[in-house]
């Protein structure tokens, strides 16, 4: 099929990418003109895993290709993914601004009937906004879908090529789109994975729910976490005896120093605002959030607590990214606890094997950004774990020793063992445990 992706960022690059790699001839547009030159001259403009080597061989083989060009795009496809950004906005809402702009130039860009598939976050109600938007100004049929996006960032093909699931709302009669929608997703959905037909509201607040319960659950292992350190127990233990109920799973239970990335805060925020204006108040939701916003002051509490002043201290910064396996920094933790940091009168020297540039163009020259992990230990009077890459997990503890001023690490990502940290002469915090 002929297909246009309007927003070529993490979730618009990677779409495109894996709906060319299934054979699909895909056109990447943006209104970002140094991110289409970036592509257009071979590089990526983010770091997701594997991406790079997709898109280069469907570039290759001319089955993707990038543009400004919204309009002539659009004439080309018979299916328009918008991928574009719905950050937060005013008092919470998912700000729909890129949204309906691209909703709008799609509706003048129609030459004959065309599938517009909403791939953004957004909140139930917005499809109509797009189908009005578009028929403002459309001269020809369209069908307005919504397909929320379901990837994570650091395993995004993976996710999208095996999908646990699809879904897509429609309106309920129209049976052209459904079908469409079916075919485009065959491949994808072939080894059993559902493709989940709904109305477009279910489909909206799908995402929602989704993202606002996986928050929920990282909010609420960090709170047993917290009172794992009052009461002396171990929240691994907690976790694991917790995880094993098949009712409940093991997956995110892992405590640290609050979610970050683009879309857990945002989403929260969303919707608790989205039913905050039909009158319910999402109480919960408020918790997960201000929970969530202690969570991330947490770490620096605990170095006031063993340093009482901090100003003058050096510390140094392991991990930057919200998460592993991205350069993303948006919202991250690290962003909250360099700040906190800097307003103590700490210095801070951090280091990321992928978001060391993203943290330059943020902090400039307010804090070091290393090269190297060990560069970052250079006379640190302690070390802050804050994204759990890989290559932190087996580091060479005899090295660091030597490096840093004190031995005295603060982990927010629990993955070293408390026995064998202080039995390598460490002084260790962590988290609930
Ligand atoms: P992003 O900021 O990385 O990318 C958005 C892109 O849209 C940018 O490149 C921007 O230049 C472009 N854009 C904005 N207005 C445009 C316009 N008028 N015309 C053309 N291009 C335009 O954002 P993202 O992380 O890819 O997220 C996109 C959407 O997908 C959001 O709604 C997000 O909530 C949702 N989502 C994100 C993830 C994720 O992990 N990042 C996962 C699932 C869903």
């Amino acid at each position: 099929m002929k297909i246009a992706v309007v927003g070529t960022g993490y979730v618009g690059l990677v779409v495109g990418a894996c709906l060319a790699e299934n054979g699909n001839e895909v056109v990447c547009v943006d209104k970002d003109e140094a991110k289409i030159a970036t592509l257009e001259a071979g590089r990526m403009p983010i770091y997701e895993p594997g991406l790079e080597e997709m898109v280069r061989r469907n570039h290759a083989e001319d089955r993707l290709s990038y543009t400004t060009d919204l309009r002539g795009a659009v004439r080309a496809a018979e299916i328009v993914f918008v991928a574009v950004g719905t950050p937060t906005g005013e008092n919470g809402s998912a700000d729909l601004q890129h949204v309906l702009d691209v909703a709008y130039e799609i509706g003048r860009a129609l030459t004959k009937y065309t599938v517009v598939v909403d791939k953004s976050t957004v909140p139930v109600g917005t499809a109509r906004k797009v189908r009005e938007a578009i028929a403002t100004v459309a001269a020809h049929p369209f069908s307005v879908v919504s397909n929320p996006e379901f990837l994570k960032q650091g395993a995004a093909i993976e996710d999208f090529m095996k999908p646990d699931r699809v879904v897509v709302g429609t309106e309920p009669d129209d049976l052209e789109a459904a079908r469409i929608m079916r075919e485009l997703y065959a491949p994808f959905t072939r080894t059993g994975a559902p493709i989940m037909m709904m109305d477009t509201a279910s489909a909206e607040l799908s995402k929602y729910a989704a993202n606002a319960l996986l928050a929920t659950r990282i909010s609420f292992m960090n709170e047993i976490a917290n009172v794992c350190e009052l009461v002396g127990a171990d929240v691994d233990e907690v976790r694991k005896a917790v995880g094993s109920d098949r009712r409940i799973g093991s997956s995110f239970l892992f405590p640290g120093v609050g979610y970050g990335g683009s879309c857990f805060p945002k989403d929260v925020k969303a919707l608790l605002r989205s039913s905050g204006e039909r009158g319910y108040a999402f109480q919960i939701l408020e918790a997960v959030e201000a929970v969530n916003e202690a969570q991330k002051e947490r770490l620096v509490c605990k170095m006031q607590g063993h340093f009482s002043d901090l100003a003058g201290r050096t510390i140094a910064l392991w991990g930057l990214a919200f998460k592993p396996r991205t350069d993303d920094m948006r919202e991250s933790p690290a962003i909250t606890i360099i700040d906190r940091l800097l307003a103590l009168g700490a210095s801070v020297r951090a280091y990321d094997p992928e978001a060391g540039a993203t943290a330059r163009a943020r902090f400039g020259d307010r804090i070091a950004v290393c090269d190297k992990s060990y560069d970052a230990l250079a006379n640190a009077d302690a070390l802050a774990i804050v994204t759990e890459w890989n290559e932190f997990r087996e580091p060479d503890f005899k090295k660091m020793r030597q490096l840093m001023r004190s031995p005295v690490v603060f982990d927010g990502r629990n993955i070293y063992s408390p026995e064998h940290m202080r039995a390598l002469g460490f002084t260790y915090f962590s988290i609930g445990r």
